[in-house]
């Protein structure tokens, strides 16, 4: 667990802006250290622990990247095409072939070793077969089809970086390499709570006045993606001592500490409170919207975030605050979201001195440039304007007013995850 003191943070009451939460979050929250060694197949989404170092070159020989015919330049005559006799043929999985010093070119497919010597691969859709000679282009550009060894990884340099998010593509890359065992962090242990007596898990039917739990089950979602072990502690009721009791216990088990709803300022609202309390509290309300009340801070040496109750608030904190805060105790590289300018479909008036989310659709118009339209119920509550939308259009803290036409930044879901 990591070991946070109570002064780790300590900021003044004012709301604090995104980026301040998310540089606090990265100067202190100490990355979990302990290590293991996972099979392959199970790395995806884990952090490599040690920098990969490549045991031998990629590609390991000189290969074809074309199925063709591989010639020396020196039997080549320059500027017109070349006849040469046929000699050998080398496909892939197979040694490539001791050769006479004769004139002549060999058959060869993709993968397959290009010998010593044999300097030019051409395509096959580029030369003429006649008499078991072969007719070979005079264009040299089109005899540069060898993949060289090692000139996609040398033996010896850095392959994957220490701090990545295993990717598929990486496990593919470490798989290329022969590495059967990666050493990554260990699993973060996150846990879970939703709160508010009027919260009911699914499967049982709905008593009046209750709703079904959302943010529980998206937060689990969300965070199986980031590839962290998810520990489902339930539903705790509006009641200050047993909001108490459950976090602390759950401090004292876990790496980080997650609840939804009972931040803001109502009676009701008892997990700030104790954190406050029993903890200490880093800061409890952020300059974004949705969100705004969000409580992070540190309890028995274990930070602690207490996100919003609205589910979409849950959603764009998740993203903005949770993703920044997994990173930094997995030791993992920063993995700043992605904005692409777009263009503003519609105008929109904002207060200053926050940022805003505003979940959005895309289209191209006829000149095709992309476009962002608004969904039209933008309230906190209101899942399917994520689920019927492509991505948040972000409106910084300065920004008062968007018009119609303006070049606006654009988060797609797909590369928040
Ligand atoms: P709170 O901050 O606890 O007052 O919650 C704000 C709003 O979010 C209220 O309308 C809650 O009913 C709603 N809410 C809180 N927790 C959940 C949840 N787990 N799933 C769906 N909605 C929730
Ligand atoms: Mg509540």
């Amino acid at each position: 667990m990591a070991q946070l003191d109570k002064e780790t943070f300590s900021t003044s009451g004012a709301p604090l802006s995104v980026e301040a939460a998310v540089a606090l979050i990265a100067k202190r929250v100490p990355a979990i250290e302990e290590t293991e060694k996972v099979d392959l197949l199970a790395a995806a989404g884990r952090v490599l622990a040690q920098p990969l170092i490549a045991p031998i070159d990629l590609p390991a020989f000189d290969n074809s990247a074309v199925d063709g015919y591989a010639a020396r330049s020196r039997d080549l005559a320059i500027g017109s095409a070349t006849e040469l006799p046929i000699r050998g043929r080398i496909a892939a999985g197979h040694a490539p072939q001791t050769l006479s010093a004769e004139n002549g070119a060999l058959r060869i497919f993709t993968g397959a070793p290009v010998p010593e010597g044999f300097d030019r691969v051409f395509m096959q859709e580029d030369c003429t077969l006649a008499d078991g000679n072969v007719l070979l282009p005079s264009d040299p550009s089109k005899g540069a089809n060898i993949r060289r060894r090692g000139e996609d990884i040398a033996k010896g340099t850095e392959a994957i970086a220490r701090g990545r998010r295993l990717m598929p593509e990486d496990i593919g890359l470490a798989a290329a390499l022969g590495t059967t065992g990666i050493t990554v962090r260990r699993e973060l242990k996150v846990a879970i709570f939703s709160t508010g007596d009027e919260i009911v898990s699914p499967g049982v039917s709905l008593p009046p006045a209750a709703i079904y739990d959302a943010n529980r089950f998206m937060l689990h979602a969300m965070l199986q993606r980031l590839g962290v072990r998810v520990h489902d502690l339930g539903i705790l009721p509006d009641v200050r001592e047993r909001t108490a009791s459950a976090l602390l216990e759950a401090a004292h088990a876990f790496d980080l500490v997650i609840t939804s709803g009972g931040v803001s300022m109502g009676e009701e609202d008892h997990v700030k409170a104790v954190l406050e309390t029993r903890g200490s509290l880093a800061f409890w309300k952020l300059a974004i919207k949705p969100g705004r009340s969000v409580a992070m801070g540190v309890l028995d040496g274990t930070p602690f975030i207490g996100l919003p109750g609205n589910p979409v608030a849950v959603f764009v904190c998740f993203a903005t605050l949770v993703r920044p805060l997994i990173a930094a105790l997995n030791g993992a590289q920063p993995e700043p979201l992605h904005r692409q300018k777009v263009i503003a479909g519609f105008s929109f008036r904002k207060k200053p001195g926050r940022r805003e989310y505003l979940r959005v659709s895309l289209r191209r118009d006829s000149s095709g440039a992309i476009i962002a339209e608004k969904y039209a119920v933008q309230g906190s509550g209101a899942l399917t304007s994520l689920t019927r939308t492509q991505g948040l259009l972000e409106l910084h803290e300065d920004v008062t007013e968007i018009a119609c036409g303006d070049r606006v930044d654009f988060i797609d879901y797909e590369l928040m995850r």
